[in-house]
């Protein structure tokens, strides 16, 4: 019997190649290396949704490029459109549902990017959590979330946050490796400032202090939700391996080696931390250092029994802070009419 040959490997796209494998595609098609760089500065900086777009090559190469390898390989899948965000949806070659948004505030366009598929932290109050953990998402799959959202609205995003699907620091790497790109000036990357770029992390002392150590003057966020290690690991199962105190130590590595004032993000949970007592304790973990804090009250997510404080209870909340001289923002989450809060839209998808 004759065996069938093998079936051809599915073609890498553009953005998961290094310089040097685009410079050898482009040696294999017959084309000078230069193009190679072409084609790269273009996808990059320019923002476009498919080849069509990267008018400084010939149609003629284009479509050959688009045979030899596709420019992304993120498929999009639901986008939802609010006022102020849009939503995207996007589905993985292996069928994984990834998540992104784009949330508008006057004098900037942010884009929110996931770094897993799901999280395996399991914070009892995020859809994400409630999920469970499927996978890390490499490199690419991060890159292409900022690259083909600017490509497809046309609009292009002034900062990254890292507050969509999965815990960024427990997917080190390939975070760090997608920051770089983001990063990097032109031609090797999008040059976006570490400024513009923020991590939130649930709290990993290790990895906190790995970032610390990268000379790169990134905007960190730390989640805290609670001024007592007791609360906290109610609600964040991994706090139990890590206590605030050591996270706070390694903030302030952080804060230190970057220098760079951290944020500390505080979801308000009614009747679980809203309290004008632990708003005072709050305060007094947060005197030592500076460093502002970020409410969030808490967006409902199917599935978990808790409920968004009062107006007035956030607003106590915030005095407390303010009294005590920490800068305290209320972060009004954005485009709850597209299912904006972390995890929503994939959820729906799957269930
Ligand atoms: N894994 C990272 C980043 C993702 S989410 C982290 O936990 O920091 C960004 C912020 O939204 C975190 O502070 C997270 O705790 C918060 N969040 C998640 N679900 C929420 C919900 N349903 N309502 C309000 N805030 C939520
Ligand atoms: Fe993961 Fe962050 Fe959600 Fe916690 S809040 S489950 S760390 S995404």
């Amino acid at each position: 019997m004759k065996d069938t040959p093998p079936a051809p490997a599915p073609s890498r796209p553009v953005t998961a190649l290094t310089e040097d494998e685009l410079a050898a595609l482009f040696k294999q098609l017959g084309e000078p290396a230069f193009r190679a760089t072409q084609l790269r500065e273009f996808l990059l900086r320019k923002g476009v949704a498919s080849y069509e777009g990267v008018t400084n090559l010939s149609k003629k190469l284009r479509e050959r490029l688009n045979v030899a390898a596709p420019l992304y390989e993120l498929e999009p899948v639901r986008t939802s459109e609010g006022d102020d965000a849009a939503k995207w949806l996007w589905k993985a070659r292996d069928g994984a549902l990834i998540e992104s948004v784009q949330i508008r505030v006057p004098d900037r366009l942010t884009s929110c990017l996931s770094s897993q598929v799901g999280c395996a932290m399991g914070c009892v109050f995020c859809a994400t959590g409630l999920g469970g953990f499927e996978r890390h998402l490499l490199a690419h799959e991060i890159l292409e979330q900022y690259l083909q959202m600017w490509g497809r609205s046309r609009a292009h995003s002034t900062h990254i946050v890292f507050m969509g699907m999965g815990e960024p620091l427990h997917n080190y790497d390939e975070v760090l490796k997608a920051v770089r790109i983001l990063n990097a000036p032109p031609p090797k990357g999008c040059g976006i400032g570490a400024r513009r770029i923020t991590i939130s992390t649930v709290g990993i002392p290790p990895g906190i202090r790995r970032l610390a150590g990268e000379n790169l003057q990134l905007e960190l966020a730390v989640s805290l939700h609670a001024p007592d290690d007791e609360t906290r690991a109610q609600l964040i199962p991994v706090a139990k391996r890590h206590p605030i105190r050591e996270v706070m130590d390694a903030v302030r590595e952080f804060s230190r080696k970057a220098r760079r004032i951290v944020t500390y993000e505080y979801t308000l949970l009614a009747g679980v931390n809203d309290s004008v007592a632990q708003a005072r304790d709050l305060a007094g973990l947060l005197q030592d250092h500076p460093c502002k804090a970020n409410l969030i009250p808490f967006n409902p997510v199917e599935g978990s029994a808790f409920e968004r404080p009062s107006l007035e209870a956030q607003e106590r909340f915030k005095a407390v802070l303010e009294k005590a001289h920490i800068p305290t923002t209320i972060r009004y989450s954005k485009g709850k009419s597209v299912d904006a809060a972390c995890g929503q839209l994939r959820r729906r998808q799957l269930t």
